[in-house]
């Protein structure tokens, strides 16, 4: 293709997942921008001492980019970008920086096709908002895997038996990550699925259904955690490493 040819340029608001240090000076952007899903992106020149676009490329942070974008190409080219939310707040408090990292490692890991999902976007960048705003860590982070899912087509059946269609569930609260939800008492029992007990079905319930967090001093919010990342592997094809999701582990230790 002939050089000097003008690309055609985006404007779209994007969340920096995580960038690469690239030659001396620029940076390798994974970001997920709203109007074109995950997209790679190279900030030439970025990590010069003074470069205007610094605070606009710092993880977690919401910004409004300008990408001259060849279809096909695995890294586009940034022109200009400035931040719109830096979310300070997560800098404050380890938990919430380790939750806010480990949502965005759900994007980086699990959507791997290209394509608009501004859904998700909007599912992201409403969890950094909560967190940076101190909303609860956990109750956060389990709307967002919740989300995130139902987004994807993959939401967890919680009105209905997952496994035979039955709407008689209101008295179960079996879970089965591989039937993808809750299972009727006929079908927990033919899968040997055990009941979660109340207090971790009601947190597991407030996160798919997005009510608000129940009293949850007796509940299980490990055993949650797992039914909904299980659930999300599961629908993926697989585990990939989770970097974050175990940097945040042993932050809450
Ligand atoms: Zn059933």
């Amino acid at each position: 293709m002939a050089s000097g040819l003008t690309l055609p340029q985006v404007t779209t608001r994007a969340i920096v997942l995580r960038r690469i240090p690239f030659g001396e000076t620029s940076w390798i952007l994974h970001t997920l921008t709203e109007d074109d899903g995950p997209m790679g992106i190279l900030a030439k020149g970025a990590r010069r001492k003074g470069s205007p676009l610094a605070s606009a490329l710092e993880p977690l942070t919401v910004s409004e980019m300008v990408v001259s974008v060849r279809p096909g190409r695995e890294l586009q080219n940034l022109v200009n970008a400035s931040p719109l939310s830096a979310h300070e707040g997560l800098s404050i408090d380890l938990e919430r920086h380790a939750t806010a990292l480990a949502c965005s490692e759900v994007a980086l890991r699990f959507l791997r096709e290209s394509g608009p999902v501004p859904p998700v976007f909007r599912e992201l960048s409403m969890a950094l908002d909560h967190l940076h705003e101190g909303r609860p860590c956990r109750a956060v982070h389990h709307r967002f895997l919740a989300s995130f899912a139902e987004e994807l087509g993959w939401g967890l059946a919680m009105d209905h038996c997952a496994q035979c269609g039955n709407p008689d569930v209101l008295q179960s609260h079996s879970v089965s990550s591989s039937a993808g939800g809750v299972l009727c008492p006929a079908c927990a029992r033919a899968s040997h699925v055990d009941q979660l007990p109340r207090d971790t079905w009601e947190l597991l319930r407030a996160a798919v259904l997005d009510l608000p967090t129940p009293g949850a001093d007796g509940g299980d919010w490990d055993r949650v955690e797992d039914v909904l990342y299980d659930h999300i592997c599961r629908h993926a094809g697989g585990r990939p490493r989770l970097d974050a999701l175990e940097f945040l582990r042993t932050a809450r230790a």
